[in-house]
């Protein structure tokens, strides 16, 4: 199984490999050096996903469909939480609808398991999934890195979902203007790795209190930092993770 430290997951499935920088939240893209790492591993699935620039490994825009890992999570006989596609957007412009529709049935076979699709394109997301079934264990959720993209928030609410989530990851800002309005779930976390971007504890406080206001379930992920074991994920001398309630 794709066992993975991600704190608000167990497993990760990635049917689709390869993505394009958007916004500043992507800078320092995780899985952008993790596919640089693998394809020189040899693994076939990320070739020419990532290119060397100015020392770093960034996304070249393919997009890989991988049909043979679509089945993979039919194997895993005991229920997982499922982080869909850890290495690349599921609802990234050159992912086909009809592979979307092909990750559909996979989750709608797989009702043991709950997954966990995180996209930085939630004004498509919104589109392609009002032609698909709303699935009870499939949650649907945006990245927000800063106030600039506080938008992605309200085409989320667009999307019907079991649960509505925001990944408040790497928090780059304050997001005090955001409404959390329909959403069940805000996760929050610093930028970790080399590159790091310092989070504001206010920037979080901030969070905290729209989460109360608006009636979500907050989770605390991570100072972040270029040590994040060191820096850990208490804050205000305790750990903060709740889980949303599914609406169906
Ligand atoms: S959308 Fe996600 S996977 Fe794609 S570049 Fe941005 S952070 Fe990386």
């Amino acid at each position: 199984m794709a066992e993975t430290s991600i704190e608000w997951t167990d497993a990760t499935w990635n049917p689709v490999a390869g993505c394009t920088i958007l916004t500043a939240g992507c800078t320092n893209c995780y899985a952008m050096r993790m596919a640089a790492r693998l394809e020189a591993m040899g693994t076939d699935k990320y070739a020419g996903t990532t290119r060397k620039s100015g020392g770093r490994a960034k996304w070249t825009g393919k997009i890989v469909l991988d049909d043979a890992a679509l089945d993979v999570p039919t194997k895993w006989a005991k229920p997982r939480r499922v982080f869909v596609n850890s290495m690349s957007d599921l609802f990234h412009d050159d992912v086909p609808e009809a592979f979307i529709r092909k990750v559909w049935l996979t989750m709608a076979a797989t009702p043991r398991h709950t997954y966990q699709i995180l996209t930085k394109r939630p004004a498509r997301m919104a589109e392609v999934v009002a032609c698909l079934p709303v699935l009870p264990n499939v949650w649907l959720g945006t990245s927000v890195e800063d106030g600039r993209v506080l938008d992605r928030i309200e085409e989320l609410r667009q999307a019907p979902a079991a649960v509505r989530f925001i990944s408040f990851e790497p928090l780059i800002g304050t997001v005090a203007d955001a409404d959390l309005r329909d959403i069940h779930w805000a996760i929050v976390g610093g930028e970790s790795g080399p590159q790091a971007r310092g989070m504001d504890p206010a920037w979080v406080d901030e969070i905290e209190a729209i989460c109360r206001r608006d009636g979500a379930a907050f989770f605390f992920k991570q100072w972040g930092g270029r040590n994040k074991k060191a820096a850990g994920r208490e804050l205000r001398g305790r750990t903060y993770d709740e889980m949303p309630t599914a609406s169906l």
